[in-house]
């Protein structure tokens, strides 16, 4: 069975709002095995949507929408919906109660225009949103299935999680789609295309491997299709572990996590804790560290030193040595990281301090030169490194860099 997503909204055409949504859709729906065939977005006007929904319609079974079911003059979809499917608009009780009760909740006055939200097709089921005013609805056209849900990503998340999905789970069971993951760093794709080539070889035809290289590393992702769920997991995790035995201590982790989430499960294992000091990052390390829930039990906190005085008063690092090799320099970075292991009391600590640009520093390092180290109270690692981006991707450049020092410092690989 085939899907189509049109996503609905000029914002999406202009770039003012990036499409999450249909991303988001096409992850689900292929996990319940359901080909994505396309995915359209357009604008908020009638011609628009019927040319979509035409089009679509004769492709796949499915179509799912999303946006223009506000209650603003823009957003046009309920209506058209209505009229293409040939009903007309009644006010449903339901929506009408849900509606006035978030009203009431939020101290807000019901107004004339907000009747509307709660005006749907008589020809359509009526999805409700727990998260919002506007409910999704579900129209049937020659055996095919047409979902239309708000364009606020986390309305249209509820309302494909509770009706949707499992909707679509019960008509369609019988093939499954099944992704594994391989998270590899420090060697680039086609060493590690060298290294696994034979394995690669014979690989059954239904399941397929893919190399998503990024800064530093290299994702291996095996999807493979098939009608046992069971029998597809297996099998898949099999090839995985064989890939990754292969691998050997290369492999960050068997899943498609963010390296701050395996440092995480390190430390936790461990039970060892980390502390930060961030210059040129300005905390963005200890941002990423804190999205991981959790993060309390190995994380401890970070010193932003960003000015001179800071790395001095607060860490300890020599002035003089400031002074004299400036404060991107190696004898800071080490100076820094030994201090706030020292001031936070923590088994591991973490420094960086880097020139991010555009401007020249106090013009003793190139742009985009960058210090990081690493310690454990015994042995303390600095490496410098040379980023050639902007501003905001060097600083990106940087983490990921610093995160990967202190995997492989945890991991003594390093
Ligand atoms: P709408 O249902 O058209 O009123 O959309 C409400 C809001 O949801 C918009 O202002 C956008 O911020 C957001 N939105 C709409 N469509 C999408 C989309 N495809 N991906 C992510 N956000 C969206
Ligand atoms: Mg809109």
């Amino acid at each position: 069975m085939d899907a189509s997503i049109i996503t609905i909204g000029d914002e999406l055409l202009i770039g003012q709002t990036i499409d999450t949504n249909s991303a988001w859709i096409a992850r689900h729906l292929n996990e319940l095995g359901i080909n994505v065939k396309r995915r359209v977005a357009v604008g908020d006007t009638a011609d628009a949507i019927k040319a979509a929904l035409d089009n679509e319609i004769t492709e796949s079974g499915i179509i799912l929408v999303t946006g223009g079911l506000g209650p603003t003059s823009d957003d046009i979809t309920k209506p058209l919906l209505c009229e293409y499917f040939g009903g007309k608009m009644v006010v449903n009780e339901k929506v009408l109660n849900h509606v006035k009760d978030i009203f009431t909740k939020r101290n807000r006055p019901f107004l004339e225009r907000n009747l509307r939200q709660a005006e749907v097709p008589d020809n359509c089921q009526v999805l409700h949103n727990r998260m919002g005013t506007a409910p999704g609805m579900m129209f049937g056209k020659d055996g095919k299935i047409i979902v239309a849900m708000p364009g606020v990503p986390f309305e249209m998340m509820a309302i494909m999680e509770d009706h949707v999905l499992p909707l679509l789970r019960n008509k369609f069971t019988g093939y499954y789609i099944v992704h594994r993951s391989i998270l590899t760093v420090g060697q680039g794709e086609s060493f590690i295309a060298e290294k696994i080539v034979d394995i690669e070889e014979n690989l059954p035809e239904y399941i397929k491997l893919a190399y998503l290289p990024s800064v530093g590393m290299v994702k291996l992702r095996l999807t493979g299709s098939g009608e046992n769920e069971t029998q597809l997991i297996q099998e898949i995790e099999y090839w995985q572990n064989t890939l990754s035995e292969r691998l050997g201590n290369i492999v960050l982790a068997k899943e498609d996590i963010p390296i701050e989430q395996v440092i995480g499960r390190a430390l936790l294992e461990k039970g060892r804790t980390v502390s930060f000091a961030e210059s040129c990052t300005g905390g963005y390390l200890s941002h990423l560290m804190t999205q991981i829930p959790g993060a309390s039990n190995y994380f401890k906190g970070s010193v932003v030193s960003y000015l001179i005085e800071v790395k001095e008063n607060v860490l300890g690092v020599s002035y003089q040595t400031l002074e004299e090799l400036g404060a991107v320099s190696e004898p800071v970075a080490i100076q820094m990281v030994e201090g706030v292991r020292k001031v936070l009391n923590t088994d591991y600590s973490l420094s960086v301090t880097g020139v991010l640009g555009p401007g020249v520093d106090d013009g003793r390092n190139p742009v985009g030169t960058v210090w990081i180290a690493v310690s454990d109270g015994n042995t303390t690692v600095a490496k410098d490194f040379r980023f050639f981006y902007d501003r905001i991707r060097n600083k990106e450049m940087t983490a990921t860099m610093a995160m990967l020092m202190l995997w492989k410092f945890i991991n003594n690989q390093l």
